[in-house]
C-alpha cells in the first residue's frame, strides 16, 4: 500500500512537472477564454504552470491565455472552457502592417521633429539591450527643457505585443500640434507645460513582435526575456506578484532593475521630474493605479484614486488598483513612480477585451479617439486646485492640511529646481520647506495658504 501511495506521489509529481515543461516550450496557438468559479485560486493555479495569461477580469471572473493543445488539454481538466479561437500561424503572423515597428517609430519622431522644429525636441534617451534608442519627444514651446514648467510623461509598449499603445503615444502629439492654432487647450498645454513622450519603452521586444513572434511580451534577455513592467526595485519580489521562472510571461528578472530598458526609464524619470504619468497598456479598459500588493492603497489626502476614477469614467473604464481589479503585482513602474520619483501615475489598459493585443488597424483611429478624454483630463488637472511649487535648493516640502484643529499631511517630498504640481482638495494649507544643506542658518520656512474651488498657488522658495 505504501508503496502504491510512493508510487502516485512520483506519477502526479512527475506529471505536472512534464506539463510544466510542455507549457514553457510549446506556447501554442490557441487564444482560450475560462469562466472562472474562484478567481484568486484560478490564478494562482494559472500562475503556478506559468500560463501565457493575456487577459484576467475580476469583474467578469474570467482570464484568456494563449496556449497549446496539450496546454488546454490540461486546462479543460480543471476549467469549463468558454472559447477557443485558432488563429492560423498565429504566433508566427505579424500583427496589421500599420501598426509601428521600431524603424516606423524612429522616422515618425524624426519626421515630426522636422515638420514642428519649434515645438517637437527629439531625444534618445538610452539604449534598449540590443542597442536600439529609446526615443523621448519633448512637446513644448521652449527650446530648452524649462525647469519653471510642470512637467508629465506618457508612454507606451512596456510589453512588445501591446502595438495599440504605440498610436496613442503618437497621437496625443499630433493632436497637441495640430490643434494649437485652432484649439485653447493645446495652445495652453503646448506653452505651460513639458509633455514628454516615450512612445517605445521595448524596442527589442517589439522588433521580436514584428520578425516571428506577434505574442512577445518581454525584453530579449538570454532568448527567454525578462518582464520590464516587474523589473522596478520598489518592493520587487515581495507579494508573490511576478515570478522567478525565466520562462514566465511575467519573468520579474535576476535582480531589481536589472535590465537596461529599467534603467533608462527611472534615470530619465529622475531628470524630468514629472508631476503625472500614463503608462499605457493593453488590453481590458482599466485605468489602475497604486499599489499592486495587496491591500496597499496610496494616501486618500493626496487624492490618486480619486483622479484616477475621475479619468477612467471620461472614457468608461474601470478604476482600481491591479489587486483590485486583477491580481497583485510587484516590481510594476507605477509604484516605484509613486514611492520613490514622487510622480502620480496611472496605467491605462486601451482597448475592449473582444480586440485582444492587435487588432485591425481599422480600430485605431476610434480607439486613440475615444482615450483622447483620458490624457486630455489628466493635462486639464494642472489648471485646477493645487499648488504650483519650486526652490533653488534641493531641500524637503512638507503640504499639510487642516482637518478639525489638527495639521494632516498630504505630502513630504523632496524638491529643487523643477516646478512641481501638486493637485489639492479645497481646504486651508500650509507649506513647509527645509533646505537639504549644511548651511546653519536655513531653516524651516513656513507658509499658510488657501485652496478654493479651483485655485492653483505658487512657491518658489
Ligand atoms: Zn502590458
Amino acid at each position: 500500500m505504501l508503496k502504491l501511495i510512493m508510487f502516485l506521489i512520483v506519477f502526479v509529481s512527475s506529471l505536472s512537472r512534464s506539463s510544466a515543461n510542455f507549457l514553457e516550450q510549446n506556447p501554442g496557438n490557441l487564444n482560450v477564454e475560462i469562466q472562472s468559479q474562484n478567481f484568486e485560486d484560478d490564478y494562482e493555479w494559472l500562475h503556478k504552470y506559468q500560463y501565457d495569461l493575456t487577459y484576467a477580469s475580476k469583474k467578469f471572473q474570467n482570464f484568456h491565455v494563449v496556449t497549446s493543445e496539450a496546454g488546454l488539454k490540461f486546462l479543460s481538466k480543471r476549467f469549463k472552457i468558454n472559447q477557443v479561437s485558432l488563429k492560423e500561424n498565429f504566433l508566427m503572423m505579424a500583427p496589421d502592417g500599420d501598426y509601428q515597428s521600431p524603424d516606423d517609430v524612429n522616422q515618425w519622431a524624426n519626421e515630426l521633429a522636422k515638420l514642428y522644429p519649434e515645438f517637437v525636441h527629439l531625444e534618445s534617451i538610452g539604449k534598449s539591450l540590443e542597442g536600439r534608442d529609446l526615443w523621448a519627444i519633448r512637446i513644448s514651446d521652449d527650446q530648452d527643457a524649462n525647469p519653471n514648467e510642470p512637467s508629465v510623461i506618457f508612454n507606451a509598449l512596456h510589453h512588445a505585443r501591446e502595438v495599440m499603445t504605440v498610436e496613442v503615444i503618437m497621437d496625443i502629439a499630433t493632436w497637441i500640434l495640430e490643434n494649437h492654432t485652432n484649439n485653447d487647450q493645446a495652445e495652453k498645454w503646448l506653452k505651460s507645460l513639458q509633455i514628454y513622450l516615450i512612445p517605445m519603452v521595448n524596442p527589442d521586444g517589439s522588433n521580436k513582435v514584428w520578425t516571428g513572434n506577434s505574442m512577445w511580451r518581454k525584453n530579449v534577455r538570454d532568448g527567454h526575456g525578462v518582464d520590464i513592467n516587474r523589473n522596478y526595485p520598489y518592493k520587487w519580489n515581495t507579494c508573490n506578484g511576478s515570478s522567478s521562472s525565466t520562462y514566465a510571461q511575467d519573468y520579474r528578472g535576476p535582480s531589481a532593475a536589472s535590465e537596461p530598458e529599467t534603467q533608462v526609464m527611472m534615470a530619465f524619470i529622475k531628470k524630468a521630474k514629472p508631476s503625472f504619468s500614463i503608462s499605457f497598456h493593453s488590453y481590458g479598459e482599466m485605468v489602475i493605479y497604486p499599489f499592486g500588493c495587496r491591500d496597499n492603497r496610496t494616501p486618500p489626502e493626496m487624492g490618486v484614486e480619486k483622479m484616477g476614477k475621475e479619468m477612467a469614467a471620461t472614457i468608461g473604464y474601470s478604476p482600481g488598483t491591479s489587486w483590485e481589479l486583477l491580481y497583485d503585482v510587484d516590481g510594476g513602474d507605477i509604484d516605484w513612480l509613486f514611492a520613490e520619483a514622487g510622480v502620480i501615475p496611472f496605467v491605462i489598459e486601451v482597448s475592449p477585451r473582444t480586440d485582444g493585443f492587435q487588432p485591425s488597424f481599422a480600430k485605431r483611429d476610434p480607439l486613440v479617439t475615444k482615450v483622447r478624454s483620458a490624457w486630455q483630463y489628466l493635462l486639464g488637472r494642472f489648471d485646477r486646485a493645487g499648488i504650483n511649487v519650486s526652490s533653488s535648493k534641493s531641500g524637503r516640502l512638507e503640504i499639510l492640511k487642516k482637518q478639525n484643529v489638527r495639521w494632516k499631511t498630504v505630502y513630504s517630498v523632496s524638491t529643487n529646481e523643477q516646478l512641481k504640481f501638486y493637485p489639492l482638495e479645497s481646504g486651508n494649507y500650509k507649506i513647509k520647506f527645509r533646505a537639504l544643506s549644511s548651511d546653519t542658518e536655513s531653516k524651516n520656512v513656513v507658509e499658510t495658504f488657501q485652496i478654493k474651488d479651483n485655485t492653483t498657488v505658487k512657491y518658489h522658495f
